[in-house]
């Protein structure tokens, strides 16, 4: 069990046990809440930053538009809240939940009468998918479930109740002895991991499904994306078959709890070689130097913690 010291909550500090909310709850029964995930890094200098903060509140704001919620506090009010969770944590690195979520008033579906609030939580964390994974890639399945179809769960919001299909596809990945499985979006074109964006490499190019196809639009895929080319490489947002899954010459997945992690085999058949191929690992390096602030060009995503 993770013990977060304290928690932010609804413009308060409450000490981890305190940090409760009523059973009837909306967002209990109904899913109403929307999040982030962020990391913090120790900088080479030996600071803390968080990387790329302003983004996820944007994100996080959004989230909630799409949801018709109206947070109580203004972007900068929030953006100061996260800094200092992390300051009186007193962290160095890890990783920052905000949630934003309705409360407790009445539990009929709408959710327009119930309060919103808002806490934020932060704690010490290592890599999500093990260091090994991130040398030497993960075993990953094509889950039998699929992202909901457009216009059902919007895929673009952060939203707490899009996290039980992300559910359905890790718990069969784990069952069948994979450590993460990739869902297909409606129309059976490859979507996204349960908690990741997809990269694909062939013949040297960088292949990604357009968010379109019902998937998050991940931080740091975009990232990447800006990392890749300043290396010179071609990025390409393209609806993907299944089958490119068992053609690409590499394969990674990108997340702020994944970050940059290979994919070593799908449905047990390997990718390239089956180890960690050349263009992840030149991605993986640029990004581990901006995340640690050796990247110049990339000092303004990053939110130094004095
Ligand atoms: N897709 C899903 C479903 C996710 O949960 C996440 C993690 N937030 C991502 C993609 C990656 O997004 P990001 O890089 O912003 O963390």
């Amino acid at each position: 069990m993770i013990n977060t010291g304290k928690i932010w909550f609804n413009g308060e500090f409450k000490e981890h046990d305190d940090a409760k909310v009523h059973v009837l709850s909306h967002v209990l029964h109904y899913g109403s809440g929307c999040f982030e995930g962020i990391r913090l890094y120790k900088l080479k200098n030996g600071k803390t930053a968080i990387f790329r903060l302003e983004e996820h509140i944007d994100r996080l704001y959004d989230s909630c538009k799409i949801y018709r919620m109206e947070v109580p506090y203004s972007k900068e009010e929030f953006l100061k809240a996260v800094v200092d969770t992390v300051k009186v944590n007193n962290l160095k690195s890890g990783y920052i939940r905000p949630l934003v979520f309705r409360g407790y008033n009445q539990l009929g579906v709408n959710p327009a009468v119930c309060p919103v609030e808002a806490i934020i939580a932060a704690w010490e964390w290592g890599a999500y998918l093990g260091e090994d994974g991130l040398e030497n890639g993960i075993k990953v399945c094509v889950s039998s479930w699929r992202r909901p179809a457009p216009n059902t769960l919007p895929a673009l919001a952060k939203a707490s109740g899009n996290y039980l299909s992300s559910q359905l596809i890790k718990m069969e990945a784990l069952e069948n002895g994979f450590e993460e499985g990739l869902a297909l979006d409606y129309f059976g074109n490859i979507s996204e991991g349960s908690g990741e964006n997809i990269f694909l490499v062939k013949n040297g190019e960088l292949l990604t499904p357009p968010v379109a196809s019902s998937s998050l639009a991940g931080i740091t895929r975009d990232a990447v994306i800006k990392l890749a080319r300043d290396l010179n490489l071609v990025v390409k947002f393209e609806t993907l078959p299944r089958e490119f899954l068992y053609l690409a010459d590499e394969i990674f997945l990108t997340g702020t709890a994944a970050e940059i992690t290979p994919v070593s085999s799908v449905d047990n058949i390997k990718v390239g070689n089956g180890s960690r191929g050349n263009i992840t690992k030149l991605i993986q390096d640029e990004f581990f130097k901006v995340v640690t602030g050796e990247n110049k060009k990339y000092t303004d995503w990053l939110t130094t913690v004095e």
